[in-house]
């Protein structure tokens, strides 16, 4: 029970003698922002946390170092905090790596080369202060900044959030350089609801959703990252509740209505009925989509569709696992090779490769080969010297993708080697980024073929004959080469992300352009479509692994392209599979012909996405 102190409602000890039990405390409603769907009924659990002091200090310009060296430390101990936050996204259930990773890869990169440690050094040496108060001053110009743009901008809601992810690492420096502790969940009870002030991004990703039952808070919105991080563990939330930490105690309870964004704190008795009844709704809600997932991918008419997850890094695989996926049909390897100063051994990458071939039980795993490119910066390979330094060159057009792999082999044999040795622990193909000429397929395949006769000699094990080698259809020269190109690979991959931007002539992540990024211009249609031909006329397996893989919406369109495999994100694939069980090929087809004899593309979009049956 809470205390009763300052509750003037509250009974006295003095009324205890005429009442013999006290009246239950009034229910009291209080209304924020919804942010999470799910209801949670338990008992409060307030994590407070000790504020960091800030003591402001000039120095002599003899402390320089010292202060320096103070900073440095702290960055190293908050990158080394965030490494490991990272590598905890394996325990979150569905929709949460694509929507965490990205955070906190933006946190990390903060803490390394960037615009806010250049600040927070000048304040240092130019300003004569202790690393503490430079990291404050430099924080807040570069958030005031960000937030001086947002007057003319039509993205506010970013901005704001931009101008937070950089006053999140300032706070986590301060704590770090004045040894403050950081708040802890450990000790949270099960089925508890957490009730606090605030909570960052960084610890919602350390709560664990299968003790917490749900999460209110006085501050937050439904656009910052904590929201996003909650929805992505699915744990019902309801954030900026204005008074809430003053009006539920410890041990009251309390029951968190997510969707309707409504936090009740002593519920009467009515009010818990219709949230238990609420909670069985939405248990039930679940477990149909749970079931769906246990369901074949199989047309109308009986056609088996292949349904496969793209995967990033290896704490994905529960999520793969739980969402129905049959095998992975895209490990973006280049995880292996992100946020480490030295390139993985053959040792190490067997290890990783082993490791995620085992879990899928039987289940063929398709690993890409490093595709380093213009968007992703792998510090590995920049301090040994093994790719040259970001110039002004356009990176989507340079030494990327297979080319980066035939000029560098120590990289793509050591590879190749793992992948050949992991492969003797179930289905395994390997697949080629970024091929332009049949030229670098023959070359790979040389490399891949000594690599295994090399293997061989020195007594190691791996599979006879070797696994299927195969290519991304990711630019304009391969899709238009496809017939040639079906003569030396053994299957293809379809990615539409770089089809569409090369294709197009549009960046994928420049916001100036992102209108113009179209999927389903007729241009990208036509070529997606010439290359599952050259494939299907082989035959040989074609998937689509680009993000329209995840899109319900298309489904019927690729249907009638003859594709009959997809890879995507893994919790796209309930979703895809629904689509596919509505649809017939017959229906499929006759759309598919109508769509390709479009040249508008705003046609295209509204008879695609305006439809959501083939029939
Ligand atoms: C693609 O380009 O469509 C693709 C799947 O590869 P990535 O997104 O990793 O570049
Ligand atoms: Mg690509």
């Amino acid at each position: 029970m809470a205390p009763f102190e300052d509750d003037a409602l509250r009974p006295t000890r003095r009324s205890r003698s005429t009442v013999l039990l006290p009246p239950a405390p009034p229910e009291r409603r209080l209304v924020g922002i919804a942010v999470s769907a799910g209801i949670a009924i338990g008992p409060v659990f307030s994590a407070a946390e000790r504020r960091a002091v800030v003591v402001r200090k000039k120095i002599a310009a003899t402390d320089i170092a010292s202060q320096t060296a103070r900073l440095d430390a702290a960055v190293a101990q908050s990158r080394q905090q965030l490494l490991k936050l990272r590598a905890r996204l394996g325990v979150l259930p569905e929709d949460s790596q694509a929507e965490i990773a990205p955070l906190l890869d933006a946190y990390l990169q903060m803490v390394g080369p960037s615009r806010l440690l250049r600040g927070i050094r000048r304040h240092i040496t130019e300003m004569l202060v202790n690393a503490e108060t430079a990291v404050v001053d430099a924080s807040e110009e570069i958030a005031a900044a960000i937030l001086a743009m947002a007057a003319d901008d039509d993205d506010p809601a970013g901005r704001e959030r931009h101008a937070e992810e950089v006053r999140e690492i300032a706070r986590r420096l301060v704590r770090n350089l004045t040894l403050t502790p950081f708040r802890s969940f450990a000790g949270i009870p099960e089925g508890a609801v957490l009730v606090c002030e605030g909570l960052r991004p960084a610890d919602a990703a350390l709560l664990d959703p299968s003790r917490l039952a749900g999460v209110a808070t006085d501050e937050g919105g439904a656009e910052g990252h904590t929201a996003v991080m909650l929805r992505a563990l699915g744990m019902p939330a309801v954030l900026g509740v204005a008074g809430l930490s003053q009006n539920a105690r410890p041990g009251d309870t309390v029951v968190v209505d997510g969707g309707a964004g409504v936090v009740t704190v002593n519920p009467s008795p009515a009010t818990l009925t219709t949230a238990r009844r609420g909670v069985t709704a939405f248990a039930r809600a679940q477990q149909k989509l749970a079931r769906l997932r246990r369901l074949p991918a199989i047309t109308l008419d009986g056609e088996t569709v292949e349904l496969q997850a793209n995967m990033e890094i290896p704490a994905e695989l529960p999520l793969i696992a739980q969402a129905g996926a049959a095998g992975i049909g895209l490990l973006r390897s280049e995880f292996l090779f992100m946020n480490r100063e030295t390139m993985p051994n053959e040792q190490a990458q067997v290890e990783i490769y082993r490791t995620v071939i085992e879990a899928m039980g039987g289940d063929p795993v398709t690993i890409r080969v490093l595709d380093w490119g213009g968007e992703k910066d792998i510090d590995a390979l920049q301090s040994e010297g093994l790719v040259p330094e970001a110039g002004d060159q356009n990176p989507a057009f340079g030494m990327r993708g297979i080319r980066l792999l035939l000029r560098r082999p120590e990289i793509f044999e050591t590879q190749l080697a793992a992948i050949l040795r992991a492969a003797m622990a179930g289905p395994t193909r390997v697949l080629l980024p970024l091929v332009t000429t049949v030229g670098e397929v023959r070359a790979a395949r040389d490399v891949y073929d000594r690599v295994a006769h090399r293997l061989r000699l020195r007594g190691d094990r791996i599979p006879d004959p070797v696994p299927p080698l195969g290519i991304m259809i990711e630019t304009p020269a391969a899709a238009l080469s496809a017939d040639a190109l079906a003569l030396e690979a053994d299957f293809f991959a379809i990615g539409t992300n770089d089809l569409t931007m090369y294709a197009l002539a549009v960046g994928r992540s420049d916001s100036e352009v992102s209108a113009l990024y179209d999927p389903l211009h007729p241009a990208v249609l036509r070529l997606v479509q010439f290359a599952a031909q050259a494939a299907l006329r082989v035959p040989m397996p074609v998937s689509v692994c680009g993000e329209i893989a995840a899109n319900p919406r298309l489904v019927p369109l690729l249907l009638g392209l003859g594709l009959r495999s997809f890879s995507m994100n893994a919790s796209a694939v309930p979703r895809v599979k629904q689509a596919v069980r509505a649809a017939t090929i017959e229906g499929c087809v006759r759309f598919a012909r109508r769509v390709m004899e479009q040249s508008d593309p705003a046609r295209i979009q509204a008879m695609v996405l305006g439809q959501h049956r083939a029939e």
